[in-house]
């Protein structure tokens, strides 16, 4: 099916789509095991062990068949299993991700946390852009947990409503555009735990790296999208409306977790191919296109990534609906990134997440 054929309901935004059964397809199973982790490190200065660390198991790591191995690999010194991280779809482009590290703390990251999830009407054709921004602390207590880093694609209300408070009551650091610092410091944030990133970033935190690559925000059918521009300074006022929040220019977050495979995470359904060059990573969260004006978009974006082993469907729910009932499709989006992802990528496992499974490293539900 052609997505420019159907309507377009939800396309003042960009990139949302609906329900229907929730399924996972395993049409070849890349496993991933902890004899797949080894890196090869002979060769590293240990100042740089863990940039190149996840580097070289983005490289390294056979979840498909065919994908060629470095050197010999030596030894897993790691102290991490493929049971010691995982992965909870909060819906849109939003994930918790806990991480257990060796006689620490386990470190909860979270990508995009939209939880309140408010109506403006975008889902029943009567969106009103004047919808006032609020946040259920209760409820984002429930599904955030206690963030110690929490990276933001961009400043739509659909990924950035919940991070202001998220921010202030436990503290986390805020990796995000030069925007999201301004309407972070409007809402109050400490300006010291906010990291403004341009894309090309590659950060070593305590047990994983998260490397940043500069992106592009999704197109409506008239090639436009909802609120673009930035900020250079802080607004005024923070921001009360929907439509307070420009895009803000958006990013790609890669996640390398210790010893354990890297997850890619979009937040909308376009990218900068230059950008994404190289990041080959194992998992891939891939923002569904709700419409054609991008051209080739999906076959474009497994070929720059290297057709990863595991694909993720996100941004394809309806995000006023709550976290609480089965995530109901938005449109045909997710059906047409299936049928174009099988196509183009025969040999990559597909999960569609739902909202209530807990994945591990590998995207497979853990028991
Ligand atoms: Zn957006």
């Amino acid at each position: 099916m052609t997505l420019k054929a159907r309507p377009l309901t939800c396309c003042h935004i960009g990139n949302h789509m609906d329900s229907g059964s929730i399924r996972s397809w395993t049409w070849r199973l890349p496993a991933w095991s902890p004899a797949a982790m080894h890196t090869d490190e002979r060769h590293l200065s240990p100042g740089r062990r863990t940039l190149l660390r996840g580097a070289a198991i983005g490289a390294a790591v056979p979840l498909l068949p065919g994908t060629a191995v470095a050197d010999t690999p030596a030894p897993a010194t790691g102290k991490r299993t493929a049971g010691s991280v995982s992965y909870r779809w909060l819906g849109t482009s939003g994930w918790r991700i806990d991480l257990r590290r060796q006689d620490k703390p386990s470190a909860t990251v979270l990508v995009d946390p939209y939880v309140t999830r408010f109506p403006t009407g975008l889902f029943t054709g009567a969106f009103d852009p004047g919808t006032q921004l609020r946040t259920d602390k209760a409820l984002v207590r429930g599904h955030a947990g206690t963030p110690e880093l929490i990276c933001v694609t961009h400043t739509h209300w659909d990924h950035l409503n919940d991070v202001p408070f998220l921010a202030r009551s436990t503290g986390a650091r805020v990796i995000g555009t030069e925007t999201t610092y301004h309407v972070l410091r409007s809402f109050g944030v400490d300006a010291a735990r906010i990291i403004v990133v341009k894309g090309g970033e590659v950060l070593d935190f305590d047990g994983y790296v998260v490397e940043v690559a500069s992106s592009r925000h999704s197109r409506n059918g008239s090639y436009s999208y909802f609120a673009p521009g930035t900020l250079n300074a802080p607004p005024a006022t923070a921001p009360r409306t929907v439509s307070d929040l420009p895009e803000g220019d958006t990013l790609a977050f890669k996640v390398t977790p210790d010893d354990a495979p890297s997850a890619l995470f979009m937040g909308a359904s376009d990218f900068d191919e230059r950008s994404f060059a190289g990041l080959a990573p194992d998992i891939a969260m891939v923002a569904v296109a709700s419409t054609a004006s991008t051209y080739r978009y999906l076959p474009r974006l497994l070929d720059t990534l290297g057709r990863p082993g595991v694909l993720v469907p996100v941004h394809w729910d309806d995000f006023e609906r709550p976290l609480s009932l089965p995530p109901r499709k938005d449109g045909a989006g997710l059906d047409d990134f299936l049928d174009r992802a099988r196509a183009v990528s025969p040999g990559s496992r597909i999960v569609v997440p739902d909202y209530e499974t807990a994945y591990g490293a590998d995207l497979r539900p853990r028991g």
